[in-house]
């Protein structure tokens, strides 16, 4: 049995290496009769021989250094976050057990809070009712103010209320957004300076 096609690229490496097993005895068929598959095999001989007298160059000290410096490697924003925040806890077990006693004892102590005030909650509530209130009107002085600081000239024609506020709200979700894309920055910068 003779193929009826030449050589494909994978039969070629097969007869290169040497292979004796089953199949090879068509592919070596073949050889005898086509006259251009015998030359491709016989340049691909040349080229092996060409690179194994190639001289072996080693690279200068610290190349793979120097090239993963220009390589950016992708990292995501709560990765990069999560890698900053593991940068701040301190190495030593000492400090580390100072730092988590330090940090027990904060949850302890705002756990303590809240139990007193679940505890006098007559006395929270009044007290939360009266911040709450001063809050609301605080926020809106702010709100009304910042707005028509904000709005400027349109505030005339948007006038005051619920469409001055309405533009206000738009101007803070605005401006978190712009914050959490800036908090992304800095940590993808972060990130950078580091490596
Ligand atoms: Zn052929």
């Amino acid at each position: 049995m003779t193929l009826t096609r030449h050589l494909l690229p994978d039969e070629l490496d097969l007869l290169l290496d040497g292979e004796t097993g089953f199949g090879v005895q068509q592919l070596t068929g073949h050889l005898r009769d086509c006259a251009s598959c015998r030359d491709e095999l016989s340049a691909l001989r040349v080229f092996v021989s060409d690179i194994e007298t190639l001289p072996e160059i080693a690279p200068r000290v610290g190349f793979a250094e120097r090239v993963m410096h220009e390589v950016h490697v992708f990292e995501p924003w709560q990765v990069a976050i999560r890698t900053s925040v593991a940068g701040w806890v301190p190495s030593s077990p000492a400090a580390r057990i100072a730092t988590g006693t330090a940090m027990t004892g904060a949850a302890m102590l705002v756990t303590g809070a809240a139990v007193w005030g679940w505890a006098h909650r007559d006395t929270t509530a009044f007290i939360g009712a009266l911040v709450t209130a001063r809050a609301r009107d605080g926020v809106l002085a702010a709100l009304t103010a910042t707005a028509q600081s904000l709005v400027g000239p349109l505030g005339d024609i948007v006038g005051s209320g619920l469409p001055l506020l309405s533009v206000a709200g738009a101007t803070l979700v605005a401006g978190a957004g712009l914050g959490f894309f800036g908090l992304r920055a800095v940590a993808a910068r972060a990130r950078r300076l580091e490596a």
